[in-house]
């Protein structure tokens, strides 16, 4: 079965930067069509949960209390890379807006909600490499991208 890197987040584990989950409706529809492999950027690169919430500014990741975490990021991204090319994943379902996660959208930096385009510091990379990266909201684009 083809192997798809989710967001642990999305998987159902309790990882998020506020102690949630963000428990996908639509898993048990992925279990059945691909081996599933979980992995939390964030966690993997030495954070804890909870923590303060992070956005990108400029090319730095900074917590909401002004913590510079760009080492913490690059360094759960450099984890969820190696992750799915281990594993053989050229997709991935990631967690929309998340500066880790997310995908094509991202907050602006100022703790406003503002989006703006761009990439949170994983997806960016994995797309780097190859990895076709979809948000919760496509897992229907995803499903046509794997059947094609
Ligand atoms: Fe979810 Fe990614 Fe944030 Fe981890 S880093 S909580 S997997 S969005």
């Amino acid at each position: 079965m083809e192997k798809l890197l989710i967001s642990a987040c999305l998987y159902g584990e309790k990882c998020r930067y506020d102690g949630k989950d963000n428990l996908l409706s639509r898993l048990d529809l992925l279990k059945e069509k691909f081996t599933l492999i979980p992995i939390c950027p964030e966690v993997s690169g030495g954070l804890a949960t909870p923590r303060n919430p992070s956005e990108i500014i400029g090319k730095s990741v900074v917590m909401n209390n002004g913590s510079d975490v760009t080492a913490e990021y690059k360094k759960g991204a450099e984890a969820a890379l190696k992750t799915a090319l281990d594993n053989g994943c050229k997709v991935a379902l990631m967690k929309a807006k998340s500066p880790s996660c997310g995908s094509g959208k991202i907050y602006d930096g100022t703790f406003s909600k503002t989006l703006v385009d761009g990439d949170g510091i994983t997806a960016r990379l994995l797309k780097e490499h190859g990895i076709k990266v979809f948000d919760e909201t496509q897992v229907s684009e995803l499903l046509e991208y794997i059947k094609a």
